[in-house]
């Protein structure tokens, strides 16, 4: 290591060597662990530390000396200053190398218990425009790169104004983006014209420092069906906004349901607002083999449906299930995966904690008329009691697709208390995955770890693992 100037470390040359948790690259230095974001193992760099602590630094790169052959070109030209898509210079492939040694080495480093080498990890049928939901949010300065500095100096009349995502770590930062390839069309095309009418009619946009401003968020979901929803959240209802409305509803009849909200927190968030429809319905549908499921503006569901579709095949597939099985799907969310196995079963039980995801799990059960289902609200802790499992019945088969923070440790207690033949264990967090597999280890087998790629570019990875009792 060189010092430069004062308190500037650079490090003339660092081998990148692997990718770390959280997708982070690393390269080793002095025996000190060095974080170099949008680097790829292979690479040969000129980094500048600018955080240093005992064990580890991180730093940023300079000049890349060597290209390492993982890389790829990125296609997108917000690459590097958007959060979205931060593994789009490494190649495909890799990255499902890297999200499979993802899980092998949480497991191994955290587990201390058997198990057989993940599977290869199954690729996202897309690799772009893979996602159904987008939330964009508008800025009445938007994050400037060094062209639009000169821009700015050059025109009297700049304008920087912006529609897209935040900063990554910066919530009163937000980029405008041009072509975003995360959703597929008509995605990009509604989110331009939206911005440019704005623009040109001067409709305030939203200052997220001085919460002064109009226009807040767009939040965009297409669907299999081609059904398209497009919600518009406001700080206040004003007369231009309906102009803006009429507008969208105009320029794109492909929208079956346009919505608004008027929003004067703070926060962002959108599950406390009234949503109004403006125009066509409340909801999309979704569609998955021969089940729909019924969507509304707050409602969750997977954003990458063509994978969850994968995903849920073989979650079932692992759970192998028979027509006298009771089966529990825990974490149930809109009762997705609960319907999804619903023919195959006696019996199926769907567990959640939000309200309007049960209502919706109940109406999407309906729609589908399977009527072997029973929903329950309630935090899992406190809902799956002796006494719950003594009315449902013992289930034989248990799913559970927990949030990243894994199961409470008296779920999993009560899991083996229960015992089931078979627990298939779905998590986008292999961590607390390897922590609950522990638990459970002593009372099962696991048979198959099997990660899914449902976030192609980035370094999120979901994993199924199949559990049978010992
Ligand atoms: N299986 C669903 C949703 C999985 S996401 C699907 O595939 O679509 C995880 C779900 O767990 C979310 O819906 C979340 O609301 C719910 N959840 C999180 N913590 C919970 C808890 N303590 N008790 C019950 N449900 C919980």
């Amino acid at each position: 290591m060189t010092k430069k100037k004062k308190e500037k470390i650079i490090i003339e040359t660092l081998e990148i060597s692997d990718l770390a948790s959280e997708g982070k690259a690393v390269g080793k230095e002095d025996g000190m662990t060095i974080f170099v974001p949008y680097a790829v193992p292979g690479d040969i760099v000129q980094v500048e530390i600018y955080k240093k602590k005992k064990k580890y630094a991180e730093g940023r790169i300079l000049s890349i000396q060597q290209l390492s052959p993982e890389r790829k070109e990125p296609i997108c030209s917000h690459f590097g200053t958007c959060g979205g898509c931060k593994w789009q210079m490494l190649d495909y492939e890799k990255q499902l190398l890297y999200k499979r040694k993802e899980v092998y080495d949480n497991f191994k480093h955290l587990g201390g218990f058997d198990f057989p080498e993940p599977l290869p990890t199954i690729p996202s049928p897309k690799q772009y425009y893979y996602r159904n939901k987008l939330e964009f949010t508008f800025t009445y300065s938007r994050w400037l790169d060094y062209d639009d500095f000169a821009l700015q100096q050059q025109e009297n009349n700049f304008n920087l104004n912006g529609l897209g995502f935040h900063i990554p770590g910066k919530f009163d930062k937000v980029l405008d983006i041009d072509h975003c390839y995360l959703q597929p069309d008509p995605s990009n095309e509604i989110r331009l014209a939206i911005r440019d009418y704005a623009i040109t009619h001067k409709i305030p946009f939203y200052n997220l420092r001085t919460h002064e401003g109009v226009l807040r968020n767009l939040i965009i979901r297409t669907s299999s069906t081609g059904e398209i929803m497009v919600i518009i959240i406001f700080k206040e209802k004003k007369e231009e906004l309906f102009s803006l409305l009429d507008f969208i509803a105009q320029q794109f009849p492909k929208i079956t349901s346009l919505q608004y909200a008027i929003n004067q927190k703070v926060n962002d968030s959108i599950f406390d607002l009234e949503m109004q429809v403006y125009k066509g319905n409340a909801f999309i549908y979704e569609k998955m083999d021969d089940l729909i499921f019924k969507i509304g503006p707050t409602s969750f569901y997977q954003t990458n449906s063509e994978q969850a579709h994968k995903l849920y095949h073989i979650s079932k597939e692992f759970a192998s299930i028979s027509s006298e099985d009771i089966v529990y799907d825990l974490y149930t969310g809109i009762g997705t995966i609960a319907n999804f196995v619903a023919k195959s079963a006696k019996k199926v039980v769907g567990i959640e904690y939000i309200d309007a995801a049960i209502e919706n799990a109940k109406e999407n059960a309906l729609l589908n008329q399977l009527d072997n289902i029973s929903f329950f609200v309630g935090d899992m802790s406190k809902i799956l009691t002796e006494g719950f499992i003594e009315m449902n019945g013992i289930p034989d088969i248990v799913i559970t697709d927990t949030p990243r923070a894994g199961m409470h440790p008296a779920v999993v207690q009560q899991l083996i208390n229960i015992s089931p033949k078979r627990i298939v264990y779905i998590s986008c967090n292999p961590a607390t995955q390897a922590r609950d597999i522990i638990l459970l280890s002593p009372f099962y087998h696991i048979l198959k770890v099997q990660p899914v790629d449902m976030f192609p570019h980035t370094h999120h990875i979901e994993n199924v693992v199949l559990l049978e009792k010992k």
